[in-house]
């Protein structure tokens, strides 16, 4: 059994959960980060279709469209950064595209079932601080 329950179930299961930390800049540039534990289950609910179509899109897709949607974000960007533990493997990072419509649905699971973090509290690896400073000068489209 795990020692900790998933964070969506909430049950203890079998083996090892995934852990993923997510994070995003909210409007006033202050990180917003958040750890979620997922069970086999949960995990392929919450990810695998966007982690499908993330791999689907490649390298070679528009920077600037939607991960979830498709649709181009560039005017609408809202990114949010993952940093998936899957037992036994290495760390997975994500940058995911998103407009906001879809990051707005794609965070409500997490702030419902995660557990929030302190402002840079070293787990969540992700963007460097300076990419807000970064954008707060006006040189890259908000
Ligand atoms: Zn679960
Ligand atoms: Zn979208």
């Amino acid at each position: 059994m795990s020692v900790f329950p998933c964070s969506v179930c909430r049950q203890r299961k079998p083996g090892k959960l995934a852990t993923a930390y997510w994070a995003w800049f909210l409007a006033d540039g202050e990180r917003s980060a958040w750890k979620l534990r997922y069970c086999p289950a949960d995990a392929q609910e919450a990810l695998l279709a966007l982690l499908s179509k993330l791999r689907e899109m490649g390298e070679d897709s528009t920077v600037f469209a939607c991960v979830s949607c498709g649709a181009d974000a560039t005017n609408d960007s809202d990114p949010i950064y993952l940093t998936l533990y899957l037992p036994g493997k290495e760390p997975m990072e994500y940058a995911l595209q998103l407009d906001s419509a879809c990051a707005a649905r794609l965070r409500t699971p997490i702030t419902t079932h995660g557990e929030r973090l302190a402002d840079r509290g070293g787990l969540v690896r992700g963007p460097s601080p300076s990419a807000s400073a970064w954008d707060a000068l006006g040189l890259v489209p908000a």
